[in-house]
């Protein structure tokens, strides 16, 4: 024990209590070291801090010692207790604070339980606990509400009014569990009903818990003082329950404050006004869950002692269990021992992390001034100094609240999704516009290249056509230098040479006839001879006379096939010869050409006629002039006129006026009667000036759209007239020729499809086509128009079909459906081309598509 002067708390292990830090002191922030999950752990020693407090004395004390002095002496400067022994001699002892009977209750609040609360709010486990004999003020110091005099509120009351102030209502939270522990039995003084309550120990971390306790949260200061309130009204019930007194049990206050820290290192606050930043980047906000832990002991005195008032010694036993393993403990602790019996108890499990554990701990030990109770009190002062050699290293309890990092994640992935969803909108409008933006370019492209294409094909096809021509025409000259140099056109050597073969072929029959019938008679002779030899009759002179006329009649047949052969070859030589000339004429496609042009044979046409009536002469205008002038007889006249004058301007006049005249069909017919035709005929072989033959042409240009007088115009030289006057290149001439052709085109067309004409077009077979065919593009367009009519109506018969190809008519038709500016000539010639099917097969075979 204590010797006078000596400190008892000396120990070598012992802080230095003089120069440690105030007992209110903080931990310095840079010394408060995180505990982050997942990360490195470290903490920071905290001692065990121990004040003396003492009561005053109450009446009793007054009155029975009043004489007496006080077993304990003050000097709370020193922070010193001196614990007498007798009069003259006394023990001191150092604490953390010294509370005199006079220290207000708001004074042990901040002296012993503030820098506590202070460290649960900073998230680190805190314990205050007061120890003492019964009736020295623990409950005082701990529990007092404070209802009549605020200024008595006690540790319990001070605390939670600290914690509320100091948390956040939408952020933090405070809850409250209140226990009892009587005879190792927890009873939950907020619910009497749970009455055995278990300790639960986390394997992990050592944390204890009382999963079966309630715990209330605490919203405001009223709440609190009442569930305390009714707390200790259960805890009185219950002790009358028991027969025992709230003296001998132990009273556990537990407040779990959470705390959510925001606004460290990682605001997330910016994390809005930044939202390019990943959500990887995301840091959960830090939770901290400080736990305060009140503990009013039951009172420390003797066994023997509470044994006196009734209980069986193993209950007084078992009512003091904890307590003397809390001081077994401490002792333990307090020496350093390496066993702790931490396990014998349910205080000792409960306080497990209050002494040698991570919670800051206060500890209030009580004491009485009364010499009567010295014994307990040096226990009491005894605890404390052994409790102030505890150390316990602080940690403090946060984690990461991925709880309220996921809600806020869910929010911030809803927005994202949100965004994306929209974004995902634009950008596939996006996408549907340049690709319809594209489809639309890519139509055009298509369709300008298809102009371009359609352009390139109709002019190669031209081309084609051009050169097509060329080498017909070329054909055509050679034939004509074939004939004019003696040489036999290739189709009539040609028809020689099948000619000489089908002779040929003749000859081969008759011979192998004559052979056979050679080799007969041989046979028979010999079958004769050998009868007559085997009967001795022979005339064998007759016999030798009949072999070799056989003999000589095959000679003779033999010599006859050589000199047909011979013929043969020598023909087959000049063809070839021809056939040779003509290729090295030609460009290379002779030979095509040729193909080409073999099959030319019969034809026949259709005609058409646009019925223009173009006035030739001014002469006689009106018609009933014109009657009074033919019944005058001045038809008559006009034609004798034209017959015996050679003046040419009274040719031309007459030739005029019969012209007027013949646009009237009754004058049409006079004028053939009275051989109007031949007359005129004679004119246009005659005449020299271009407006005489004018007149001749359209005198004759309009008898040829009379109907009825198709047969005899022709037959009277009237078209070989017309064709006489192309020698007379002036257009207007010209002009008239292609009215009467197209005319006798469209009459003869007309004819032949009412059936009252068969065979091909009196225009071709007068050698029309030729002419028709060089004008057919003529640049005069009144020229050009009559002619691709002519054109139209000729092609209107398929019997003309074939003597237009040869001619080279097909190629003005192919160009006329293309290129014609009238619309209804043009459609005509289209329509033409598709309907006959000479012109479509040949139209095949030369690759021109219309
Ligand atoms: P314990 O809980 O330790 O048994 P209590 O707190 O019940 O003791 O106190 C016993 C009595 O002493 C009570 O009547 C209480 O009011 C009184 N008392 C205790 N401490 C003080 C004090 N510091 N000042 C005034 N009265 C006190
Ligand atoms: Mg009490």
């Amino acid at each position: 024990m204590a010797t006078g002067g000596v400190y008892r708390n000396g120990s070598s292990k012992a802080p230095n209590l003089r120069t440690s830090s105030s007992f209110k002191s903080k931990l310095p922030a840079s010394n408060v070291r995180r505990s982050i999950p997942g990360g490195a752990t470290d903490s920071v020693s905290g001692r065990v801090r121990v004040a003396v407090r003492l009561r005053p004395r109450n009446a009793e004390e007054m009155a029975a010692d009043a004489d007496s002095a006080d077993c304990v002496e003050l000097q709370p400067e020193l922070k010193r207790l001196k614990l007498r022994k007798n009069n003259w001699d006394s023990d001191t002892y150092e604490f953390d604070e010294v509370l005199t009977e006079y220290s207000s209750q708001k004074r042990v609040y901040e002296v012993v339980a503030k820098p506590v609360v202070e460290s649960v709010l900073d998230g680190y486990n805190g314990t205050v606990m007061a120890y003492g004999q019964t009736g020295t003020g623990k409950t005082y110091t701990l529990g007092r509400l404070g209802d009549e005099d605020t200024s008595a509120r006690g540790i319990m009351v001070r605390s939670m009014e600290d914690i509320l102030s100091n948390i956040s209502s939408e952020t933090d939270s405070v809850s409250v569990s209140y226990l009892q522990l009587y005879m190792e039995t927890i009873l939950d003084l907020l619910n009497p009903a749970y009455d055995n309550i278990p300790i639960v120990e986390d394997q992990r971390n050592g944390d204890v818990s009382l999963p079966g306790a309630s715990v209330v949260e605490i919203r405001d200061q009223q709440k609190f003082t009442d569930l305390l309130r009714l707390g200790e009204n259960h805890r009185i019930a219950a002790n009358t329950k028991l027969n025992t007194e709230s003296s001998r049990s132990h009273a556990i206050l537990m407040v779990h404050v959470k705390r959510s820290v925001l606004g460290r290192e990682d605001d997330f606050s910016t994390e809005n006004e930044n939202r390019s930043h990943s959500v990887g980047n995301f840091k959960p906000p830090i939770l901290r869950k400080g736990k305060l832990v009140v503990v009013d002991l039951a009172g420390s005195e003797r066994v023997h002692k509470s044994g006196s008032e009734g209980h069986m010694l193993e209950e007084a036993k078992s009512i003091n269990l904890s307590l003397s393993a809390l001081g077994k403990c401490i002792n333990a602790l307090a020496e350093n021992s390496s066993h702790v019996p931490v396990r014998d108890s349910k205080l000792t499990r409960l306080l497990k992390d209050s002494f040698g554990g991570t919670s800051r701990t206060s500890l209030v030990v009580t004491v009485g001034p009364s010499p009567r109770h010295r014994a307990e009190t040096a226990s009491t002062i005894l605890f404390g100094q052994r409790a102030m050699k505890v150390e316990n290293m602080l940690k403090i309890k946060e984690e990461f609240d991925y709880k309220s990092l996921s809600k806020r994640l869910e929010i911030e992935l809803d927005k994202l999704i949100a965004d994306n969803e929209r974004q995902q909108k634009v950008y596939e409008n996006e996408v549907e516009r340049i690709r319809l933006e594209a489809q639309k370019r890519i139509t055009e492209a298509e369709r300008n290249c298809a102009e371009v294409l359609e352009e390139e094909k109709v002019k190669c096809q031209m081309d084609y056509m051009e050169s097509i021509k060329k080498l017909e025409e070329k054909w055509s000259v050679n034939q004509q230098k074939c004939a004019a140099n003696g040489e036999v056109p290739l189709d009539s050597v040609n028809n020689e040479v099948i000619e000489m073969k089908t002779l040929l072929q003749n000859e081969i029959c008759l011979r192998k006839a004559a052979e056979e019938e050679n080799n007969k008679l041989k046979l028979q002779l010999l079958k004769f001879l050998k009868a007559e030899l085997a009967d001795g009759n022979i005339d064998a002179m007759n016999l030798v006379e009949i072999l070799e006329q056989e003999s000589h009649q095959k000679k003779k047949l033999e010599e006859d096939v050589r000199a047909l052969r011979s013929q043969l070859s020598q023909l087959s030589t000049e063809a070839n010869q021809s056939r040779r000339y003509l290729e090295r004429g030609g460009n290379g496609n002779t030979v095509a050409v040729l193909d080409c042009l073999s099959p030319l044979n019969h034809l026949h046409s259709r005609d058409s006629s646009n019925g223009e009536r173009a006035s030739i002469v001014n002469l006689h205008e009106q018609e009933a002039n014109q009657e009074k002038i033919v019944e005058a007889g001045g038809l008559t006249s006009l034609l004798m006129l034209l017959r015996s004058y050679e003046d040419e301007t009274i040719s031309r006049i007459a030739a005029g006026a019969i012209a007027n005249l013949a646009m009237n069909e009754a004058n049409q017919e006079l004028i053939m009667a009275q051989g109007g035709i031949c007359l005129l005929a004679m004119t246009a072989s005659d005449a020299e000036d271009p407006q005489t033959l004018r007149m001749v042409a359209g005198a004759l240009a309009n008898l040829c759209g009379n109907d009825k007088l198709q047969m005899r115009l022709r037959s009277e030289g009237g078209i070989k007239a017309l064709l006489g006057m192309v020698r007379c290149r002036h257009p207007d001439v010209l002009s008239q020729v292609a009215r009467g052709i197209a005319n006798f085109a469209k009459c003869d067309s007309r004819a032949s499809s009412q059936g009252s004409k068969l065979g091909r077009s009196l225009l071709i077979e007068d050698g029309a086509l030729p002419w028709i065919v060089q004008n057919a593009n003529n640049e005069a367009s009144l020229i050009r128009r009559h002619v691709e009519l002519a054109v139209c109506h000729l092609a209107q018969h398929e019997v003309n079909a074939r003597d237009m190809i040869s001619g080279g008519a097909l190629w003005e038709l192919v160009r006329i459906s293309r290129d014609c500016s009238r619309e209804d000539i043009k459609a005509l010639a289209r329509r033409t081309l598709t309907s006959s099917s000479t012109f479509v097969a040949e139209m095949r075979r030369l690759r021109i598509e219309v």
